[in-house]
């Protein structure tokens, strides 16, 4: 009896451990399929929308910072840290922007891979700090051609950390940067038509130093390179002048950044009988919302380009480079 007993319960056992197998198989098979995915964690959109466009589907992004987010003064909620010290790679921007951030950074590099993509850019194609002698500008992305370098380190990061993608991520990138070369074309197509006596671009914080290098335009902050700095009185009498004296017609607000200061312009010139009119909102440290073009990279630079370029008096199509603007105020074709 003992004898004949066992090969059943030996059967029941195999039995059990049968379908014990497959509901761990089928219960498993969700998250294995994830884990094949390198796991990375962003701080602003621009480099969100970089790592989707070079890891494709071999990787998951999560970005810390959505739109409308100023860097500058970014801190990492509770949920950032857990994301970033369970995943297999965190890039940042460097140069000072995450400014907030950067201790909590640098001693997580510690014990984690974390890269600063921006902070491996060539010196000499980076603009001077005003405000630290041994700091550069930070905002790299307004201009393409220096985007498309930050690009090469994220597909660099990427192969470091998923060696067996390199292939994927190498051609994801030629692709990627041939988006940005058509941008980057797009771009001085149309800045080239701003008439030289216009070419004067006045926002809320000076992000746009790459731009105006870039594309041959005077740019003015009201506030300094970070929004941390504050704006005296003073400032804003200084900018009025400005205003009045070069007979400037368009000033912008940005998304990341409080349009006080810029209202304030309006209002000052407008006092000494100089009209100018707040000519639209620029993406300048945050892209749009996320599924919308503008919420892009590239659509977040077509955005901002085109809307300068018609302020300023030249010429670019109402919907941009690809026709793939939002219709809005300010661009649309009848507006002004
Ligand atoms: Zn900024």
């Amino acid at each position: 009896m003992k004898y004949a007993r066992a090969p059943g319960s030996l059967t029941g056992a195999m039995n059990r451990l049968c379908r014990w197998g497959a509901l761990l198989l089928l219960a498993g098979w969700l998250p294995v399929q994830a884990a094949e995915r390198l796991e990375v964690v962003t701080t602003t959109g621009m480099l969100t929308d970089a790592v989707r466009e070079v890891g494709g589907d071999q990787v998951s992004v999560r970005g810390m910072m959505g739109s409308g987010v100023d860097p500058h003064s970014y801190r990492q909620t509770r949920s950032d840290i857990v994301a970033m010290t369970r995943a297999d790679l965190v890039i940042w921007h460097g140069l000072y922007l995450e400014a907030q951030m950067e201790h909590f950074l640098e001693r997580l590099a510690r014990r984690q891979t974390v890269v600063a993509v921006a902070e491996s850019l060539p010196r000499e194609r980076l603009l001077a700090h005003e405000d630290y002698d041994d700091k550069f500008d930070p905002h790299v992305w307004m201009d393409p051609e220096l985007w498309a370098e930050v690009v090469l380190h994220v597909r660099d990061a990427l192969i470091q950390a998923r060696p067996s993608s390199e292939q994927a991520f190498r051609d994801n990138a030629v692709a990627y940067r041939r988006d940005l070369e058509a941008l980057s074309a797009y771009a001085r197509r149309v800045a080239a038509t701003v008439p030289v006596e216009s070419r004067i671009l006045l926002t809320a914080h000076d992000a746009f130093g790459y731009f105006g290098r870039a594309y041959d335009v005077e740019v003015v902050g009201i506030q300094g390179i970070s929004t941390e700095s504050e704006t005296g009185l003073r400032r804003v009498r200084d900018m009025v002048d400005l205003l009045v004296e070069r007979e400037v017609g368009a000033v912008f607000v940005e998304t990341s950044v409080s349009d006080r200061n810029i209202r304030a312009l309006v209002e000052g010139a407008g006092s000494r009988g100089h009209e100018v009119r707040v000519a639209g909102e620029l993406y300048s440290d945050a892209m749009g919302e996320p599924g919308n073009y503008e919420g892009t990279y590239i659509g977040m630079i077509d955005h901002n380009l085109t809307t300068i370029v018609r302020a300023l008096g030249g010429e670019a199509p109402a919907r941009g480079m690809q026709g793939r603007l939002s219709a809005r105020e300010g661009a649309s074709d009848s507006s002004e």
